[in-house]
C-alpha cells in the first residue's frame, strides 16, 4: 500500500508520501538524540509552557485536524473533533502533574538520607496505529516529553498527514530542536531503529502480530517497551442494570470509532433474565443508526479504515454462521463504494466461532446469554484478550465480584470503559504491558533511580 492517505469513504488516494531513506533516517536519529539532552535540561516550568501551547494549538485548530483525521481513516468528524480536544486535555494534564508525579520519594532506610528520583530514559520510539490517529499519539507525547524525554513517531501507514501534522504542532508549540520528530516509514524499518543505541524503548500500539515483533526487537537489545494491543471487551449485563441506559451505551460502547476501538465492547453477556429484551432494544438501536459520510455531522456510523478491514469481518461473520451462529441485523457490507459494512448483531454463538476468540474490529456486537455472575464471569475470561470490562449490576455484592474475578486492566461498572488522563489505561495477557495515562503511564519511560547517601555530606 505504501505510505498515502486513502479516502476510506471513497478509496480514493489523496496523497501520497516515499519512506524516508537510511541517511534520512539517520539525520533524524542524531537530531533526537541531540534534543534528548536539551528537554532533559528544561525545567518542568519550560517544558509545560510548551505542553500548554501545544494544546492551544489543537483547539485553535480542532476543526481542521479533525477533517485530516475524518479524511484519511473515516471516523465520524464530531468524533475526530473530540478526538484533537481530547489531546488538548492530555496536554493539559501532564503539563500540571508530570512535577508532582515525577517528585522525588522520599524513604526512610538506614542511610542518612534515600530518596527515589525519576530521571529521563532518551529518545524513545513511538509506533502508533491509525484508529485514534492523534489521540494515540498524544497520550504517549505528553507524557514522555513532560519526563524529559524526546521522541521518534512511526505512524500507522494509512495516516501520514495526521502524523505529520502532529510533528507541526509540538514543533510550533516550542518543542523545536527535535524533541518530537514523525518518521514516515514502513513497518519493516522499525527493526534497524530498534537495533539502534541512541533509542532507548518502544512503545506500541495496535496488533499482537506489530506487538510480538517490536517487543521481541526491543529485548533483543535490552530495552524496555510497552504494549497497548488488542481487546474482546466484555460488556455484562444483569438483572438489576438499568437497562435503558446499558442498551444505550452499549450501542455506543460497540460503534465507537466505526467499531474500531481496542476498547469497544465486543462480546455481551447477557443475564437470561433480562436477554430477550436488551436483544430486542439492542437489535433496533443498532438497526437505527445513520450510516454514511462520515463528514456529515448527523452520521453515527462511517466506513471501515481500510478495505482489507471489510473483508476481514465478511469472514469472521460468515464462517460464524456457517459454525452455527444467527445474524440478527447486518452481517454483510453496505453499497458498492467506500469500506461500509452494516451494524451487526450475532446470537448463539459456539465457541468454534471466530466472533467467539477473535477480535472484531467493526461494528459487530456478538451476544452471549448467562445464568449467573459466575458463568458470566467465565465466559468474560474465556479470550485471550484483558483489556477492559464493562459490567452493568445495582448489586454491590456482585460488582465486587466482577471487579475482583474478570481479567482485564480496566473494569468499567455502569459506564462504558473509556481512557481518562488520570487513571491508567492498559492490559494483561494478549492485550499487552505496561500502562498508559496517570502518574503509572508518566513512569514508564523513565530510570527509577535509587539514591543512597550513607552519612551526612559536607557542603
Ligand atoms: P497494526 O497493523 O499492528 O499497526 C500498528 C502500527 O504498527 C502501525 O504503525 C504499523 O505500521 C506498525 N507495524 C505493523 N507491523 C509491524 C511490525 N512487524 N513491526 C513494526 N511495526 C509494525 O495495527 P492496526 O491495524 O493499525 O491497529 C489495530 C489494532 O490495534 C487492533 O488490534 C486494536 O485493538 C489495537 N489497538 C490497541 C489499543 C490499546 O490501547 N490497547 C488502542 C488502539 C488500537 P504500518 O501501518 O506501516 O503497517
Amino acid at each position: 500500500m505504501g505510505i498515502a492517505s486513502i479516502n476510506p469513504a471513497t478509496n480514493e488516494t489523496f496523497a501520497t508520501f516515499e519512506p524516508l531513506k537510511a541517511a534520512e533516517i539517520e539525520q533524524k536519529l542524531q537530531r533526537a538524540a541531540a534534543a534528548f539532552a536539551i528537554n532533559r535540561a528544561r525545567s518542568f516550568a519550560e517544558r509545560a509552557r510548551r505542553m500548554r501551547r501545544a494544546a492551544e494549538i489543537l483547539d485553535e485548530r480542532a476543526n481542521e485536524l479533525a477533517k485530516t483525521i475524518t479524511l484519511e481513516m473515516g471516523k465520524p468528524i464530531k468524533a475526530a473533533v473530540a478526538e484533537v480536544q481530547k489531546c488538548a486535555n492530555v496536554c493539559r494534564f501532564y503539563a500540571e502533574h508530570a512535577e508532582g508525579y515525577l517528585a522525588e520519594e522520599h524513604v526512610a532506610t538506614d542511610a542518612e538520607e534515600s530518596y527515589v528520583r525519576f530521571d529521563p530514559l532518551g529518545v524513545i520510539l513511538a509506533v502508533m496505529p491509525w484508529n485514534f490517529p492523534f489521540w494515540q499519539v498524544f497520550r504517549f507525547a505528553a507524557p514522555a516529553l513532560m519526563a524529559g524525554n524526546a521522541g521518534l513517531l512511526k505512524h500507522a501507514s494509512n495516516v501520514p498527514q495526521s502524523a505529520l501534522a502532529i510533528e507541526e504542532i509540538l514543533v510550533a508549540a516550542g518543542f523545536t530542536d527535535g524533541e518530537f520528530q514523525t518518521l514516515l516509514i514502513g513497518a519493516e524499518q522499525v527493526a534497524a531503529l530498534l537495533d539502534d543505541d541512541r533509542v532507548k524503548a518502544a512503545t506500541l500500539t495496535g496488533s499482537e502480530a506489530a506487538g510480538a515483533s517490536v517487543a521481541a526487537g526491543a529485548a533483543k537489545q535490552i530495552k524496555k517497551s510497552v504494549l497497548e494491543l488488542g481487546g474482546s471487551d466484555p460488556f455484562v449485563v444483569m438483572p438489576s442494570a438499568n437497562l435503558d441506559a446499558a442498551v444505550k451505551t452499549g450501542i455506543k460502547a460497540r460503534i465507537v470509532n466505526n467499531g474500531q476501538s481496542c476498547i469497544a465492547a465486543k462480546r455481551f453477556i447477557l443475564h437470561e433474565d433480562v436477554a430477550d429484551e436488551f436483544e430486542k432494544r439492542f437489535v433496533a438501536a443498532m438497526e437505527a443508526l445513520k450510516i454514511g459520510d462520515p463528514l456529515d455531522e448527523s452520521v453515527d456510523v462511517g466506513p471501515m479504515a481500510m478495505p482489507q478491514i471489510v473483508k476481514d469481518l465478511e469472514q469472521q461473520v460468515s464462517a460464524s454462521v456457517a459454525a452455527g451462529a444467527k445474524v440478527l441485523t447486518g452481517g454483510k457490507r453496505l453499497g458498492d463504494q467506500g469500506n461500509f459494512f452494516a451494524p451487526t448483531v450475532l446470537r448463539d454463538i459456539p465457541t468454534s466461532a471466530p466472533v467467539f476468540g477473535e477480535e472484531t474490529f467493526g461494528p459487530v456486537a456478538s451476544l452471549f446469554r448467562v445464568k449467573s455472575v459466575a458463568e458470566a464471569v467465565t465466559l468474560a475470561n474465556a479470550t485471550e484478550f484483558g483489556l477492559g470490562a464493562s459490567v452493568w449490576t445495582n448489586n454491590a455484592a456482585e460488582a465486587d465480584r466482577f471487579i475482583a474475578d474478570i481479567e482485564s486492566g480496566l473494569v468499567f461498572v455502569n459506564a462504558m470503559v473509556a481512557s481518562d488522563p488520570r487513571i491508567p489505561f492498559g492490559g494483561v495477557k494478549k492485550s499487552g504491558f505496561g500502562r498508559e495515562l496517570g502518574g503509572y503511564g508518566i513512569r514508564e519511560f523513565v530510570n527509577i533511580k535509587t539514591v543512597w547517601i550513607a552519612r551526612p555530606l559536607s557542603s
